[in-house]
């Protein structure tokens, strides 16, 4: 099969900080202290405690001695995420070693605009994204929350958060790098043949790449879609229920610019293969891709749905009639698929930024059209295409 990104090898240039967050994270998971109950104190949510380790080359009284450069280690809450690791079912030892194995991890080739960096463990299970000061600071702020509405529901769709930690690299220029660990919702024991990034805006929202270029990896937009989604009805009515309640939570903690990320396996890969093709490029054959398609059934099996959502469902083809519509007109032709789930990028507040991008673009685009929308709006408008493109099948 097709591996995502680049090995993270000695020579690469964040090799090192690698390194230092697999030390990290060693010494905070590796730490006893077991969490017996799922309850916290309010104290754990104080990120007031500034909770820097150092580790020296040479090693120190609690650190191991080690090959890379010295740095400094931050935990935020600690106690917050070891809890939040239990009530996702995450075992200590197992995180330990899918993280801090001797198996390297990959770098994606930046799959967001933001400039964040992401990480793959590898064993596909973990997705480690650096983050903006600013996002932190949101996260930190929404933790109680957050915790109060993954505990509640135990199938929410938001991202699932495991840690939360900031690496500081000494010498002339002291760099901070923050990063988050998070589940990899794509993560799945069948081959993930397409995945798309959906936010219910149309500005900007197709992919970049040219049609040939497309593959299982890339990620696709709202503007790509060219599926409705057909749910079993029990189904449908529980996911509606749950986009409705997630969307509640971010709405109320002031969130926008997240996506619904969607991917799907084909259940006959081949056939389904060229049946995309069909309508991706208005003719039967692209031998290209489905060479690649080959290639891509992944014998390797990996057991951690839960870490998204997963779902049979039924995929009826649509066609397009207008560059800006989002959703396009059903063809009646179907395919069977299995489909995984979960919103991401959950981390932006509607703050200075984002309101005067949503100032600028209003002028040149259709200010609906545009991602940087009040939180309120945000939501309205991702859930109004969400049932949309998700439909039951009848
Ligand atoms: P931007 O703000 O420009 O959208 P970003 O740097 O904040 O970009 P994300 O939107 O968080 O990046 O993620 C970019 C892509 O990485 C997603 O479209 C998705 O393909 C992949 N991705 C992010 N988070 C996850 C996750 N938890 N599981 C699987 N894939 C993910
Ligand atoms: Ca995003
Ligand atoms: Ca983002």
């Amino acid at each position: 099969g097709k591996r995502q990104g680049v090995t993270i090898c000695k020579g690469h240039k964040n090799y090192e900080l690698m390194l230092n967050l697999q030390l990290g994270i060693r010494h905070s998971v590796g730490r006893p202290a077991p969490t017996k109950s799922l309850k916290l104190k309010p104290t754990a949510f104080d990120t007031e405690q500034k909770l820097w380790t150092r580790f020296p080359p040479e090693g120190s009284k609690h650190t191991p001695p080690h090959q890379s450069c010295e740095f400094k280690w931050k935990d935020y809450c600690p106690m917050v995420f070891k809890t939040l690791r239990k009530l996702f079912n995450v075992d200590p030892a197992d995180y330990m070693l899918s993280i801090c194995g001797n198996d390297a991890l990959r770098e994606l080739s930046s799959p967001g605009k933001s400039g964040s960096f992401f990480y793959l463990t590898h064993d596909d299970k973990y997705m480690i994204k650096t983050m903006k000061k600013s996002e932190v600071k949101v996260l930190k702020r929404m933790l109680p929350t957050y915790y109060e509405h993954v505990k509640s529901f135990e199938n929410t769709l938001v991202t699932k958060f495991f840690g939360l930690h900031c690496v500081k690299l000494s010498g002339p220029i002291q760099r901070k790098v923050r990063f988050v660990i998070m589940g990899n919702l794509l993560c799945t024991e069948v081959p993930i043949h397409r995945r798309y990034d959906l936010k219910g805006s149309s500005h900007g929202r197709i992919t970049e790449k040219p049609e040939t270029e497309i593959d299982a990896n890339t990620t696709l937009k709202d503007l790509d879609l060219k599926f409705i989604f057909r749910l079993q009805k029990d189904c449908y009515q529980e996911f509606c229920s749950q986009v409705n309640k997630d969307c509640d939570f971010l709405e109320q903690e002031r969130i926008m610019d997240y996506s619904l990320l969607v991917g799907i396996s084909f259940q006959e890969p081949n056939r389904q293969a060229s049946e995309v093709n069909v309508e991706a490029h208005g003719n039967g054959t692209t031998p290209s891709l489905s060479t690649d398609m080959d290639s891509l059934v992944d014998p390797k099996k990996c057991s951690c749905v839960r870490l998204g959502i997963k779902m049979p469902a039924r995929v009826e083809f649509t066609v397009r009639s207008q560059e800006t519509q989002l959703v396009g007109e059903p063809t009646g032709k179907f395919g069977d698929v299995t489909i995984f789930f979960g919103i991401i990028d959950i981390l932006q507040d509607y703050d200075m930024g984002k309101k005067l991008e949503h100032a600028y673009k209003s002028f040149q685009y259709d200010s609906t059209s545009i991602s940087a929308v009040d939180p309120r709006l945000y939501s309205k408008r991702f859930k109004d295409f969400i049932f949309k493109v998700f439909s039951d099948d009848n």
